[in-house]
């Protein structure tokens, strides 16, 4: 049986841009059959806050929402992240690299959302040839993964072809960052595989760290890579990725002003092409659901939608 997952980062609480594309995520699932692991992306250190995974987990049932597995938390079991990351330099395929500032910045633990500055790597500590060397998880330490120079393509089922040649947007990023971490990039990709998550439901924001994670799925060998649906984001009225600028769009805010889970979820359905918006439960979503009507472009938030939902 086909398996995706949903995978809330802790570090704030849910907004109405997440929340669509995780009831997208469900809906697709629970039509087609896919299992659903909940995964915590708890693994973004300084960003993470306390108490922020039960209020993500509270919020995704509040809204309805339900899965079989989970949630499985990144933190419970980081082993493996080590492992693959000895695998990687014994193979000659990652390096330490103790560049300091910006570059660092550029690669850190959370996944890279669009508009969110991204430097490239200009290969300082490459060495020239791919040698074997032992991993060490040395404090201070960064690793980066050795990235061809050539182009990566996948065909994403929602956004169509795709095409990024990774060194010359990124250079070699990071696998595990100056604070011990394993990246996103590295993470996800062990997560998926381990999880056995061969379907992936996200933000398009995303698309462009989807060659980045095949390059790891490649240096890895973990098999073929999952089912990309890319899904265009909730923006605001400046054309920017919904963010607190946008005024607060967090689904728990609402709940706490006494809006209903129903209305919530009818304004989402409307924002997936399914009418006109009409208060209706995760159930009625479910039903009604269609991946042939999910609008193509970008989803605008305004005042009027705000005012809807506390109308
Ligand atoms: N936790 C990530 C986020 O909230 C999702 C990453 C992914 O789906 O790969 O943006």
């Amino acid at each position: 049986m086909p398996r995706t997952r949903l995978a809330p980062s802790p570090t704030g609480a849910l907004h109405l841009g997440n929340a669509r594309t995780f009831l997208v995520n469900w809906a697709l699932a629970r039509q087609l059959g896919w299992e659903v692991v909940l995964r915590i992306e708890d693994l973004d250190g300084p960003r993470v806050k306390v108490g922020a995974s039960d209020a993500a987990i509270d919020t995704l049932r509040w809204l309805g929402m339900d899965w079989d597995e989970g949630p499985l938390y990144q933190l419970a079991d980081p082993a493996p992240y080590t492992a693959a990351l000895k695998r990687l330099a014994a193979a000659g395929q990652a390096y330490p690299c103790r560049c300091t500032r910006k570059e660092i910045e550029a690669a850190s633990v959370s996944a890279p959302h669009a508009g969110e500055h991204e430097l490239r790597y200009p290969g300082t500590c490459r060495p020239e040839t791919p040698l074997p060397v032992e991993f060490r998880a040395e404090a201070d330490e960064a690793w980066r993964l050795r990235v061809a120079d050539e182009a990566v393509a996948f065909v994403d089922s929602l956004a169509g072809e795709q095409w990024e040649n990774p060194q010359q947007t990124v250079g070699d990023f990071l696998v595990r960052t100056k604070a011990g971490l394993p990246s996103y990039q590295l993470a996800v990709v062990i997560d998926d595989h381990r999880q056995q998550i061969d379907r992936v439901v996200r933000g398009d924001d995303l698309l462009s760290s989807t060659h980045r994670q095949l390059l790891v799925q490649r240096a890895l060998q973990t098999g073929p890579p999952p089912e990309y649906f890319h899904l265009p984001m909730v923006v605001g009225q400046d054309g920017r990725r919904l963010a607190k600028r946008h005024g607060d769009s967090r689904v728990a805010e609402y709940r706490r002003r006494g809006v209903p889970a129903e209305r919530i979820v009818g304004l989402l359905a409307e924002w997936c092409g399914l009418g006109k918006r009409t208060a209706m439960n995760a159930a009625d979503f479910l039903e009604a659901f269609d991946l042939d009507h999910l609008p193509e472009g970008q989803i605008v938030f305004g005042p009027e939608d705000d005012a809807w939902l506390l109308d």
